[in-house]
């Protein structure tokens, strides 16, 4: 049952201030009326009993400050001992003529203030009760008048502070709480305020970055740090049009593995996929057409990456909480997911750019601008970490005869089938170029000329079993020559490193052609 209207929560003055009041204002009267008061009381034993009370309420009032004591349990006994006290001192003093009956009127308005109605209520008749059984003996010389007046006083009083007090605290629960709903709407707000501005501020990072990888880290990074979800994913769709987490992050443990979608449960990507709008659901426990990356989310948010009307793939979010999204997350997730769009699609045209700029065409090897430029940064590895670096100088033997022979267009074709034959010959690591005309170099990083020696050596051999079939010129056989040069024991820089394999193939040429030659 509730005893006191109090909570913790107040504007109004705490059951503390009025505890330290009342005690303070209660013992003044005390002292006033033992010195001063028209009925002076001769006994000082009293008197120095009823200071002793007052210091012992002090001295709980100290404890409670300190959290050692409850104080609304504290008052509740101060208001208990003013009942008892009051009646005592107007029978010892002069009765009904007794001028300690005003204490009730600080104890009764002070129990209205803090009490609710019904316990202050019975805190006012038993006031009215000790105060009748005080009096009782002078109760038939009394003025009747006068009584009624004091009770009626002690009752008007109670009532009004009761009404009042009901009232401004009634009133202050509901300004406190607009205050809460006003505190959450401005926390709310300036959650939102610092995240927009942290996404504006990633957008513009994503803007700049010209690769697809580390565009998917940004966005994962934004999705885990900065928007905080559970669980997330980037999801693309592949040429063949099947679907596959780009990157995937449970309980924001990120995996960049891509991951085909599981085909059962990619409907609802699909769906929003082709509808181009947001989705959130509420629930997801119930549904049969998403498969969920964390087995506790409760919750989701779909999200597409469209630009240009394209749409590439979508952003996911989970919640482990059932209801997690809502509007404006749709709206942020939305912020982010249009400059992921726009980054993939920069770093696209940036990759087939950077393609067009470092790609032979005819050949589909890289040009020599790329193999000045790579030869460059794996001599400086292979120095900085004295590692053995190769190149092969491949050069077709007597390649202009088969152009006059058969035409500038099957040299074309023999030079495009030569490319494909070197490149079986050769590792992923190696840098395969087409050095100018019919002449093509392979970088070999971390290769050492004995290895590097016997590549070219298979190449070589390869090109010489090799039947090649052209159109209008029928079944053709070429041979090559080839100059190895290693570094460091070749030279050091890069002219020397070239001028060596130069020199090399120049011997194979002279020393009848179709030969692997090191210097
Ligand atoms: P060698 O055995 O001494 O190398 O004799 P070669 O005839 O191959 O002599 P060289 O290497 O000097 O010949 C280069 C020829 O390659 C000249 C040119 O006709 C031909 N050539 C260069 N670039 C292309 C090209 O892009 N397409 C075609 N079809 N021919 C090219
Ligand atoms: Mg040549
Ligand atoms: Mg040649």
């Amino acid at each position: 049952m509730k005893l006191f209207l109090d909570r913790n929560r107040t504007l109004l003055p705490r059951i503390d201030v009025i505890y330290l009041l009342t005690r303070v204002m209660a013992l003044s009267g005390i002292v006033w009326y033992t010195f001063f008061g028209e009925s002076q009381s001769s006994d000082l034993n009293l008197f120095y009993f009823i200071i002793g009370t007052f210091v012992v309420h002090l001295a709980v009032f100290y404890l409670a400050v300190r959290g050692k004591f409850d104080i609304k349990l504290a008052y509740l006994s101060a208001i208990v001992y003013d009942l008892i006290l009051i009646p005592m001192m107007i029978m010892h003093t002069s009765g009904i003529n007794s001028s300690f009956y005003l204490m009730y009127y600080l104890t009764i308005s002070v129990a209205a203030y803090v009490l609710t109605f019904w316990f202050a209520t019975g805190f006012s008749i038993i006031a009215t009760a000790s105060y009748l059984i005080a009096i009782f003996a002078d109760l038939e010389n009394v003025n009747l008048f006068d009584l009624t007046m004091r009770f009626g006083f002690i009752w008007a009083y109670f009532l009004a502070i009761s009404y009042a007090s009901e009232y401004l605290r009634r009133s202050e629960r509901r300004l406190l709480n607009l205050f809460d709903t006003l505190n959450l709407r401005t926390s709310e707000l300036e959650k939102s305020q610092a995240q927009l501005e942290v996404i504006y501020e990633n957008s513009r990072i994503l803007a700049s970055i010209l690769d697809s990888e580390s565009v998917v880290r940004e966005v994962m990074k934004i999705m885990g740090e900065i928007l905080g979800y559970d669980s997330y994913a980037i999801v693309f769709r592949d040429r063949e049009g099947k679907f596959y987490y780009r990157a995937r992050a449970v309980d924001r443990h990120i995996s960049l593995h891509p991951k085909q979608c599981d085909s059962e449960g990619i409907s609802l990507i699909k769906k929003v996929i082709e509808m181009g709008e947001p989705v959130s659901i509420k629930n997801v426990m119930t549904r049969q057409d998403y498969t969920v990356l964390n087995e506790r989310t409760r919750s989701i948010m779909l999200v597409p990456l469209a630009s240009h009307g394209f749409t590439m793939g979508l952003l996911i979010a989970e919640s482990n909480e059932a209801n997690h999204f809502h509007e404006r997350d749709q709206q942020m997730l939305s912020i982010v997911s249009r400059s992921t769009a726009m980054a993939l699609e920069n770093a696209e045209l940036h990759r087939r750019t950077e393609e067009l700029t470092i790609n032979d065409e005819l050949t589909d090897t890289y040009n020599y601008r790329y193999f000045v430029q790579k030869l460059q940064e794996e001599k400086r590895r292979a120095l900085r970490y004295t590692l053995p670096l190769s190149l092969i100088m491949v050069d077709i033997d007597w390649f202009k005869k088969l152009n006059d022979s058969y035409g500038h267009q099957v040299g074309n074709v023999v030079l495009k089938q030569l490319s494909a034959i070197i490149k079986r010959c050769i590792r992923d690591v190696d840098i395969f170029c087409r050095y100018g005309g019919e002449e093509f170099v392979v970088i070999l990083p971390q290769t050492p000329q004995v290895e590097a020696s016997s590549i070219a050596e298979r190449i070589r051999q390869q090109v010489e079993q090799a039947v090649l079939l052209v159109d209008n010129a029928g079944r053709l056989k070429i041979t090559v020559s080839i100059g190895v040069t290693s570094f460091p024991e070749n030279g050091k820089s890069q002219e020397d490193i070239l001028a060596v394999a130069d020199q090399a193939l120049y011997r194979a040429k002279g020393g009848g052609r179709n030969l692997v030659c090191i210097i």
